[in-house]
């Protein structure tokens, strides 16, 4: 049986408007034709020319199935995904999905240690790996004007000072995969993509399933672990309204079980996690990827120590650029034997995730490539 066309229409009706969109904008990205834009309100893609409606684009009429082939919501994502990735699937043992290696890392710079959300191992590896030219351009989070506004938006980094103004987390949704056409505009050819689980599975998804070029430039995929993102509206709804915290005031976030807020004069405040579940974006409740299991390296901030970097080792290329990083002196490492507790809590949190992956019918066996093969690891 020939593949199905598998188009916009099928994408807007099965992920977007199903609750399964997480806002990766992989679809946006891989559309040849402009045919989608996107919204970073709802973080959603849609149709420029239907008004919000699933109206069929025509060149998904005649045959055009790339939105659909990047989408990692899309069909049977995680099991395409895992054997692209990892040439099998995930093992039920394996709720963090498979990996080669996990230690605790951080930068070897203090001042990038400093800047960083946990250790800064995520800045300093990307400072090494544009200076050493492992790759041309980075995709990662700004916050836009002056700092104060905690919109967190995607932007392109090209040196030192680009990947430093980026350091830290925020807490609400960036689609750095978006930055993509203004790295390549401006002449990269080897790009690194740094965002949320759902991000860290559009390379390897547009692999697996041939969504075009894009796939070939984002050589290196960093995933940040991750159980959530919040509306903009937690800002002046929960931490102003009812703490008195103006979002302006907010020097730094971190999430350890609870909110931990600095403000700009010296302060510390602490919001229970579960105040702010009101705010949890939709794409998110059914999200069920915690470890960003389909990175080349995936990074977190859970376990005993605040200022290293959990960073678990996925892929060949993932290995390659943290041994590099390592080996120029620009990381430290540590086992992660060091804090006995941190992978049972890795688990613990991954399952929490999947269980929240829609309980139905198996997919039904659609195939972009049918039929599927067991691809090598990469
Ligand atoms: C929304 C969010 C939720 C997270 N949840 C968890 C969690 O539950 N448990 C856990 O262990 N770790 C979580 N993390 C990861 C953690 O906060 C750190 O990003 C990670 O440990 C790397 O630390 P670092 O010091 O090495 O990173 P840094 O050196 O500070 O680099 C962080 C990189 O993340 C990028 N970034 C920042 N905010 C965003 C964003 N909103 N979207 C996309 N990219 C962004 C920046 O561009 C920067 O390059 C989360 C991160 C984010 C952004
Ligand atoms: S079917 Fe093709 S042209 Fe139409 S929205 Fe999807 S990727 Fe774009
Ligand atoms: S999950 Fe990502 S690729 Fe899929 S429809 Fe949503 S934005 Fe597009
Ligand atoms: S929980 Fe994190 S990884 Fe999952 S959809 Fe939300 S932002 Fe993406």
């Amino acid at each position: 049986m020939p593949p199905e066309k598998l188009h916009w229409a099928h994408l807007f009706r099965e992920v977007v408007t199903s609750g399964l969109c997480t806002g990766c904008a992989g679809c946006v990205v891989a559309c040849p034709y402009d045919v989608l834009g996107y919204d970073d309100r709802s973080w959603r893609p849609f149709h420029v020319d239907a008004d919000g409606g699933a109206e069929d684009c025509t060149h998904g009429v005649r045959g055009c199935t790339l939105c659909t082939r990047a989408c990692p919501r899309f069909g049977d994502w995680e099991p395409e995904v895992d054997r692209h990735v990892h040439g099998r699937t995930r093992a039920e043992d394996e709720p963090a999905g498979p990996w080669r290696e996990v230690s605790l890392v951080r930068a070897a710079d203090p001042e990038l240690v400093a800047a960083g959300q946990d250790g800064g191992a995520v800045t300093a590896l990307l400072v090494w790996a544009l200076e050493s030219g492992l790759v041309d351009a980075a995709l990662l989070s700004y916050v836009e004007g002056d700092g104060t506004s905690w919109k967190a938006v995607p932007g392109v980094a090209r040196t030192r000072a680009d990947v430093l103004a980026a350091a830290g987390s925020r807490y609400t949704y960036s689609a750095n995969t978006l930055a993509y056409a203004d790295a390549i505009a401006a002449g990269a050819e080897r790009v690194a993509l740094v965002g949320m689980s759902c991000q860290a599975s559009v390379p390897p998804v547009m692999a697996a399933r041939k969504a075009g070029k894009v796939a070939r430039r984002l050589t290196l995929s960093i995933g940040l672990l991750c159980s959530k993102t919040f509306d903009d509206a937690i800002f002046p709804d929960l931490f102003e309204a009812r703490y008195g915290i103006p979002r302006a005031s907010i020097a730094k976030i971190n999430i350890k079980g609870r909110f931990q807020i600095w403000t700009r004069d010296g302060g510390y405040h602490e919001v229970p996690l579960k105040e702010g579940h009101a705010w949890t974006r939709e794409g998110c409740l059914a999200c069920p990827d915690f470890a960003a299991e389909h990175a080349d390296l995936s990074t977190g901030g859970i376990g005993a120590f605040e200022d290293w970097t959990l960073v678990v080792v996925r892929t060949a290329r993932g290995a390659e650029a943290l041994e590099g990083a390592l080996a120029a002196g620009a990381l430290e490492r540590r086992p992660v034997e060091d804090d006995p507790g941190v992978l049972d809590l890795l688990a613990r949190l991954s399952r929490a995730s999947r269980r929240r992956w829609p309980e139905g019918p198996p997919q039904a066996p659609r195939h972009f490539l049918a039929p599927p093969r067991a691809a090598a690891s990469r």
